[in-house]
């Protein structure tokens, strides 16, 4: 009886033991601090000991004055201020429509002209040791500029040409016209010329634009002299007096006691007088 006893009290002992080195360990696992596991290979790759190989000093600012630059279609000219502790910054990328100089703590970067006919943008990166600093650049395709010498012409009877000077910044312009008139193009003017009107005064107008912003139109409104339209361009109308008939007036003859046929005192017999909007030229005024 008493070894079984013995035997059973043995048995609760090694149970308890286990369970208590189980639940040790359990315990033991959780209480350990989360991502613990990495301690130890942390500690072997300390980035203490790449830093104490000999180099130069690190870079640990590098600021661009501008992060954002948009250019005009026609390009231009960009100076940017570099502010590092770097002994040395340099640019590493660079669009191909861009160029670029430096001088001092100053970037210099020049743009081309836009001739693409779409928008174009990218980076331009800037480096000093381990650090790199961005900037935006974008161009615009549109065109912003169109001016022209005339806008209005005054164009007589017997036609005549015309040349017109364009300053715009796109590269190239339109001018739409038809019949009254023919037009020559060059690449910063153009000419206008009217043919000899034969009928009345005529209104027309040319429009100029330019493909790269339908925005920007300028028209230029032409009045041609013509004929007079009073007298239809003969110069002369019809007698003013009411009882004239071809230049003659039917007077009481008290001689004869007929009516007669006498020259009108108004025409002197011409049946017509000089017309007097256009004072006889028969044209416009
Ligand atoms: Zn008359
Ligand atoms: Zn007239």
């Amino acid at each position: 009886m008493s070894n079984l006893n013995l035997k059973e009290n043995w048995f609760t002992i090694i149970l308890i033991v286990l369970v208590a080195v189980s639940c040790g360990l359990l315990i033991g696992k959780f209480l350990r601090p989360k991502g613990s596991d990495l301690i130890p290979e942390e500690q072997t790759n300390t980035p203490k000991q790449k830093k104490l190989l000999p180099q130069s000093p690190q870079t640990t600012y590098l600021n661009v004055s501008e992060k954002d630059i948009l250019f005009p279609k026609v390009g231009g000219t960009k100076n940017l201020l570099i502010t590092t502790d770097g002994a040395e910054w340099h640019v590493s990328n660079c669009q191909n429509w861009l160029t670029y100089s430096l001088n001092g703590n100053e970037l210099s970067l020049q743009c081309d002209n836009n001739s693409t006919l779409n928008e174009r943008s990218g980076y331009v990166i800037i480096e000093s040791g381990d650090m790199a600093s961005s900037v935006f650049v974008k161009q615009s395709q549109w065109a912003t500029r169109l001016e022209i010498s005339t806008t209005n012409l005054q164009v007589p009877i017997s036609g005549g040409t015309y040349r017109i000077t364009v300053n715009t910044d796109a590269d190239d312009y339109k001018v739409d016209t038809w019949d009254p008139c023919s037009v020559e193009k060059f690449s910063d003017y153009f000419t206008i010329t009217v043919n000899e009107n034969a009928g009345y005064g005529q209104y027309f107008n040319v429009y100029v634009n330019v493909t790269t912003n339908l925005n920007l139109k300028k028209t230029i409104k032409i009045h041609q002299k013509g004929k007079c339209r009073t007298c239809r361009g003969t110069g002369s109308i019809k007698c003013s007096n009411t009882f004239c008939e071809f230049g003659h007036t039917l007077e009481y003859n008290a001689f004869t006691g007929y009516n007669e046929y006498v020259i009108c005192p108004t025409c002197r017999g011409k049946g017509s007088v000089e017309c007097p909007s256009c004072r006889g030229s028969g044209k416009e005024q």
